[in-house]
This record gives structure tokens, C-alpha cells and sequence, in this order.
């Protein structure tokens, strides 16, 4: 069994993927070019931003938004400590100090309460300028963007929405990717909507920022790339990855519907076992993971073991938070400065989640979970 079925879906779509990637062979356009352009329209258009700029990575689009509004040393930018590493490695890349912030227990994501603490407090210390906060929509299931949009407007802050995880998902009617001045996701394979190799969008309303951002994606161009206005990053998608994501954007509501169903078959089979994920009033998940919570660390290797057993992958999503991660050592971060997230890392597990998951795999996942006691 796959933890995510990448060769179903491309069996499902493959004439018109190889029909596309034979075309960009046959007109040796490798980089951009129309079927980037398309493809950006599609997906500020599914998302309702105004502004869709392409890139080569979810790391490329959450760090050139940084770089567009000249963060760097001296800054704050706070970011929730449970997430995929790249979220506050580029706060560190532009020179900025990532603050780490605890999450909600039933979500996941960017505890409100939390962040208000630490803005406090960075306030008080009077070292860092505040200047930016990332939230992320953890496996799929948005930010609490009503709490936290206010908050970060109250501070200064600008908002910076990480939907990696996210595309495709709602909050109270509105797309992933609206949130925010800007928002980032990502197109990596295992991602909600993956390409066939590394990509990433950003998304803003704002002229400005998007302006910055395409110069910043070609190496700071001006007029063209030998004109260089400022520091950029080569940060261009391909043609090919294009071809994929519009094949892929055909189908994809059909398979967000599906892993809703998937995620409501693990529900019911599994809630009273394990922790089951929340999905707060008014949102709705793409299922970048379903992870559920384990009665403490042993539990979830017995969970682990028994899945194994039965040949069944499964994923500890994340089992070390952000502040404890050596690369932030110096920093100082410790166990206890979070500890809803430090006891997620100790008991969080995530099951197979894709769209091609049949009925009867649902449920052997489900018995090697519950026979683990
Ligand atoms: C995957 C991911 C990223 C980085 O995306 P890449 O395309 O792998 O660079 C950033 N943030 C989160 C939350 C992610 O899950």
C-alpha cells in the first residue's frame, strides 16, 4: 500500500499529460512561456487572488515574499513551532528571527492567544522590530484567519498565509491562498495538487508586491533579466510542471471530495481509538494529511508497528517542533516553551491519505489501528 498513490492518478490522466509534455518537447520552450501563463490564470482564478506568480518551490514563494518587503536582520516574524521546517527557514535565510508560536490543540495551527503572547513580549523585550507573521494551514485545514488577521492588523504585522498544505481548501466560503497580503503554496508530488518535480505559487491583491515578486523570481530584473533592479533568486516553473498542474486542476475537486470521504470513513472507524481531526465550523479540508493522535508515545509505536506489519506506511508529522530544532539552537528554545506542540510531536501519527484510497484499504488501515488496543 502507498502512503500517497501518485500512479493512479497519472494512469487516470496520462494522455493528456503526455500529450502536453510531448508538445513542450516538440516546441523546446522549457521555461515559463504560455503554459505557465495559463496555468497562473487558472489558479489566481480558483483561488480568487488577483495576482498568481508561479515559482519553483513552496520554500521559493514564502521566501520571495519576504524578500519583497525587505525583511531581514533586526526582525520579527512569528511562525507556529508545528510545521514543515521551510516555514521559518526562511525567515533565517533573509537574516530575520523566526518567533515560535504554539499551536491550537484541535487544529494544529497558529494558537490566536498564543500569538498575542508573543507579540507582547517581543513588544517588551524592545530588541526586534515586528513586522510579519506566518500562519500555516496544517494538513489541509485552514488558519483561523478571522482571529488572526486582526491581530496581525492591530500590530503592524504583515500576514504571510503558508497553504503548502492547503490548496483547494476553504474558510467560511473563501479560498486558501485569498488570506492575508500575500500567501504561498506548494506543488511538490505529495502536496494536495503536486507536479511531477518541484514547484510552488504565490498569491496577492496587491500590484505591488506581485510586481516585486516577478522582478525577485528572475534574478531582480528590470526591464529584462540582464537588467537587474535589485537581488532576486532564479525562482522560475517549468513548462513541463505546468502541463501537469492543469491536467491535474481537471480533476481536482472530484478528488478534494474524495478525501472528505476518506477522511469521514477514518472517522467513523476510528473516533473513541484515537484523537480523530477536528474540522472547525465553516472550513473545509483538502487532506494534506489525515493525522490522528495517539494515547502517548507507546501507543502510537504499537499503532505503528501494527501497520507495519500489514505492510501499511504511516507518517510522524512532525516530531520535532520548529524551536527545537538544532538549526534554531541558537535561538534557545526549549522543551516546555510550547508544550501543545511538544505533546503533538510525542503522539501524532498520520495514515495513508490520497484520493485513490479504496473502501476495503480504509478499513484494513482501520483494524491494524485498532488492534493495537
Ligand atoms: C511542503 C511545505 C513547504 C515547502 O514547500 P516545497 O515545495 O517543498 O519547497 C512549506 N511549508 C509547508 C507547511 C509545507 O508543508
Amino acid at each position: 500500500m502507498q502512503f500517497i498513490d501518485l500512479k493512479t492518478q497519472y494512469l487516470r490522466l496520462k494522455d493528456e499529460i503526455d500529450a502536453g509534455i510531448r508538445d513542450v518537447l516538440d516546441h523546446t520552450a522549457f521555461i515559463m512561456g504560455d503554459k505557465v501563463a495559463a496555468l497562473e490564470e487558472r489558479l489566481g482564478a480558483f483561488c480568487g487572488a488577483k495576482h498568481a506568480i508561479s515559482c519553483s518551490s513552496g520554500t521559493d514563494a514564502l521566501l520571495m515574499p519576504l524578500m519583497a518587503w525587505g525583511i531581514g536582520p533586526g526582525d520579527a516574524v512569528f511562525v507556529p513551532t508545528f510545521s514543515f521546517f521551510a516555514t521559518a527557514e526562511v525567515v533565517g535565510l533573509v537574516g530575520a528571527t523566526p518567533i515560535f508560536v504554539d499551536i491550537s490543540p484541535d487544529t494544529y495551527n497558529m494558537d490566536p492567544e498564543a500569538l498575542r503572547a508573543a507579540i507582547q513580549r517581543v513588544r517588551a523585550q524592545g530588541v526586534l522590530k515586528l513586522r510579519a507573521v506566518i500562519p500555516v494551514d496544517l494538513f489541509g485545514h485552514s488558519a483561523d484567519y478571522d482571529a488572526l488577521t486582526p491581530l496581525a492588523r492591530e500590530h503592524g504585522l504583515l500576514l504571510l498565509e503558508d497553504a503548502a498544505q492547503a490548496f483547494g481548501a476553504t474558510y467560511h466560503g473563501k479560498r486558501v491562498g485569498s488570506f492575508g497580503d500575500a500567501a504561498a503554496t506548494s506543488f511538490f508530488p505529495a502536496k494536495p495538487l503536486g507536479c511531477y518535480g518541484d514547484g510552488g505559487a504565490v498569491f496577492t491583491d496587491d500590484d505591488q508586491t506581485a510586481a516585486l515578486l516577478r522582478s525577485i523570481r528572475v534574478h531582480g530584473q528590470g526591464t529584462d533579466k540582464y537588467d537587474n533592479e535589485r537581488l532576486g533568486i532564479n525562482g522560475r516553473l517549468d513548462a513541463m510542471q505546468a502541463v501537469v498542474l492543469l491536467a491535474k486542476l481537471g480533476v481536482f475537486e472530484e478528488e478534494i471530495a474524495r478525501r472528505n470521504e476518506v477522511a469521514q470513513a477514518y472517522d467513523q472507524q476510528l473516533s473513541g481509538a484515537v484523537v480523530t481531526p477536528t474540522v472547525r465550523e465553516g472550513c473545509m479540508s483538502t487532506w494534506a494529511q489525515y493525522s490522528v493522535l495517539c494515547r502517548d508515545s507507546a501507543h502510537r509505536e504499537r499503532v505503528r508497528a501494527a501497520l507495519q506489519s500489514k505492510g501499511i506506511p504511516s507518517m510522524v508529522y512532525y516530531a520535532i517542533p520548529l524551536h527545537m530544532q538544532k538549526a534554531f539552537a541558537a535561538l534557545g528554545g526549549r522543551r516546555g516553551q510550547c508544550p501543545v506542540a511538544e505533546d503533538a510531536s510525542d503522539r501524532i501519527l498520520s495514515l495513508p491519505m490520497h484520493a485513490y484510497l479504496r473502501d476495503n484499504e480504509i478499513q484494513q488501515i482501520a483494524d491494524a489501528v485498532l488492534s493495537a488496543g
